[in-house]
């Protein structure tokens, strides 16, 4: 006898937001995370109109608007020049807020909805697909057991320990490179994003709620940086001054692509990071992942037909990522370091794309449309 209708592995922002979608709709979950709950890591900060779909469909839109910063559009100059100014259309705007908030409110709204569904300090070693049901094996603190679910969604990240324990292949895709990141907590006002194509890379940066702002820099090579040396070399490529860094530390990331060869095995199915990492540049491995909890919590509540549902799933998803992934792409090669001649030809480029339908194409892109 299954202990609940659906299991999931991992409390990120795919397996809460999933957990918080099927609760509502009356589906008996159970989320395990071998954390203790809190998860710090400064990552994701945009969230984009489908993502707030995702939020809305969850009920908890209102909670993440009235936290959130709402960018009014972004700028793209280089060596000074703005090549284009690109505005967010009123109920097209995307929003920032630290993962950590993001976080703490999708485990709030679970709270609510479900109080006793997250179980912390729960590793999950290994997810045995049985015919219409799975099965998860479970440790915590010294004690071995399992859990039996009608379905077990694996949402354990990028580094999923359980999607190479099913042998699910996981595919390189073009995309590869290096950046540092600092949030600084106390910058001027200012709701723009701003990408900077300067000749040494690209400089990103983009506000954050009360003052702060993430600043994001393309690397030739891995470097460890200071928050000094951060900043000079910002000042550096665009004459920005980031101002007081305070304590914060710049993190050092490798920006890389990969998608799982199946999503669906049996009674166990992947999302989220597990099923397909994009590049953070652009921002839109969360947002993809909420996109497709929505989808899933459909799925797994068709009654009717859940293996088809389920295939739906798979394509659906597996198609999108392929899509973000491109534009993933496009976004890092236009942010590369670049030589004088290249660098004019994508600038002149970029000045006619950002003009009227191809403008309005290029915010879609950037806005996650038809995701
Ligand atoms: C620098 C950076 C910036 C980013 N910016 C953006 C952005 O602006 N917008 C955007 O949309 N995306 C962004 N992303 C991507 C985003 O952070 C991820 O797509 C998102 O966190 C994926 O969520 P997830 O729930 O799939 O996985 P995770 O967030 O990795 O969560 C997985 C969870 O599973 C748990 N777990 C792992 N193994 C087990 C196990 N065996 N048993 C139990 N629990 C387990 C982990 O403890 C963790 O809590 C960014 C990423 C980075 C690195």
């Amino acid at each position: 006898m299954a202990d609940c209708d659906v299991a999931i592995v991992g409390a990120g922002p795919a397996g809460l937001l999933l957990a918080c979608v099927l609760a509502q709709h009356g589906t008996s979950v159970r989320v395990l995370e071998r954390g203790q709950g809190r998860d710090d890591r400064s990552r994701a900060i945009g969230i984009h109109p489908p993502g707030l779909a995702a939020l809305r469909a969850a009920g908890i839109e209102d909670a993440f608007r009235a936290e959130a910063l709402t960018l009014s559009g972004g700028t793209v100059t280089s060596r000074g020049l703005v090549l284009a100014e690109l505005d967010f259309a009123a109920g097209s705007e995307v929003l920032t807020l630290p993962q950590a908030r993001t976080h703490a409110l999708l485990q709030g709204r679970l709270a609510e909805l479900a109080p006793d569904a997250v179980r912390t300090g729960v590793t999950v070693h290994e997810v045995i697909p049985e015919g219409g049901a799975a099965r998860a094996l479970v440790a915590r603190d010294d004690r071995e057991g399992e859990i039996c679910a009608r379905v077990v969604v694996v949402a354990d990240g990028v580094h999923s320990g359980i999607r190479d324990r099913l042998r699910v292949p996981w595919h390189r895709k073009p995309g590869r490179a290096d950046y540092t990141m600092l949030d600084v907590v106390d910058a001027p006002p200012d709701d723009r994003a701003r990408l900077h194509l300067e000749p040494d890379g690209v400089v990103e940066s983009f506000p954050l709620p009360g003052r702060g702002r993430r600043w994001v820099i393309r690397e030739r090579a891995p470097a460890q940086r200071t928050a000094a040396s951060f900043a000079r070399t910002v000042l550096a490529r665009t004459g920005f001054d980031i101002g007081d860094t305070g304590d914060a530390e710049p993190q050092l990331f490798r920006a890389g692509q990969h998608s799982a060869g199946r999503l669906v095995h049996g009674a166990v199915v992947l999302l989220g990071d597990a099923a397909h990492e994009i590049s953070p540049i652009g921002g839109q491995g969360m947002n993809l992942a909420w996109i497709a909890a929505c989808r899933l919590a459909v799925a797994l509540t068709e009654r009717s037909d859940r293996d088809a549902a389920l295939s739906a799933y798979e394509r659906v998803s597996l198609r999108a990522a392929a899509v973000a992934q491109r534009r993933a792409r496009f976004n890092m090669a236009m942010g590369a370091p670049m030589a004088r001649v290249p660098r004019s030809s994508r600038d002149a480029a970029i000045r006619l794309l950002a003009r009227g339908a191809s403008g309005r194409r290029m915010l879609g892109a950037m806005t996650m449309s038809g995701l």
